[in-house]
């Protein structure tokens, strides 16, 4: 089968694309995307992304909630949470981490569900996507103490080399996208040029950090292969390498 462009964390619930949802996803073959892993964040989206997940038969679904929206757990909503992740086509628990960039939830309150979180893709065999803002100390003082043997992605990547090093020896991926196209994004550039190829994920976040040229407007899966261009500029290998790569990548790390 011919390699199609992995897009290892979107978010297709989000109202920015209500309009035209169902024309955009009709093209994601033709233009070679072959599979989208849909990220929940809010709580409205842990029922949301399964719902995606069951109408697109090339799109697969992370339960979990972003640290800005982990306020809302309780003991109850938790235990739904858990329910969704065992969805069919639930492939990770995500995202979750910590966000100290926005700050909207107490930190306390945020490492108390981003472990509570760990432990349930431990339970539940899951890998984990997760999200880190700004929060570079917290997460990895959390993830050395709670992740340990836990496989997954730190989507979004925004912090050093070293760091990124330390998470490729932990056996986790680093997640890659549309700022690796920004001119002020020097840092990943450095990490998408000497981090092992076989630890790169390549994605989107979409509707947000669309890459140059279209920074600035609505991201969405079909402007990836900017992302994977700049990849395979930066390696001096061939776009369909990376294309190739990072798509065995996601299908290993998702099972899927
Ligand atoms: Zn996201």
């Amino acid at each position: 089968m011919k390699p199609m462009i992995f897009d290892s964390h979107a978010h297709y619930d989000s109202h920015q694309f209500d309009k035209d949802r169902d024309e955009l996803m009709s093209l994601m073959a033709e233009k070679n995307i072959g599979t989208i892993v849909n990220s929940a964040a809010d709580w409205d989206s842990l029922t949301e992304v399964v719902e995606l997940a069951e109408k697109y038969p090339y799109v697969y679904a992370a339960v979990g909630l972003h640290p800005d929206e982990v306020h809302v757990l309780d003991e109850e909503k938790f235990a739904f949470l858990k329910e969704q992740c065992k969805k069919e086509k639930v492939v990770a628990v995500g995202e979750i981490g910590l966000d100290y960039y926005w700050d909207n939830t107490p930190r306390d309150i945020q490492e108390k569900w981003f472990i509570r979180q760990l432990e349930l893709a431990r339970e539940l065999d899951l890998p984990v996507i997760i999200h880190s803002r700004d929060a570079a100390e917290d997460t990895l003082r959390i993830m050395k103490e709670y992740g340990q043997g836990l496989r997954g992605v730190i989507h979004c990547f925004s912090y050093s080399k070293e760091l990124a090093n330390e998470y490729v020896k932990m056996g986790f991926h680093i997640g890659i996208g549309g700022v690796v196209t920004f001119k002020n994004g020097k840092k990943l550039k450095e990490i998408a040029k000497e981090i092992p190829l076989d630890k790169i994920l390549s994605e989107t976040d979409c509707p947000y950090l669309a890459p140059v040229p279209h920074r600035g407007e609505r991201n969405s899966s079909l402007y990836l292969p900017y992302v994977v261009q700049e990849i395979a500029e930066l390696r001096g290998i061939s776009y369909d390498e990376v294309v190739e790569q990072t798509e065995k990548n996601g299908k290993r790390l998702f099972g899927i």
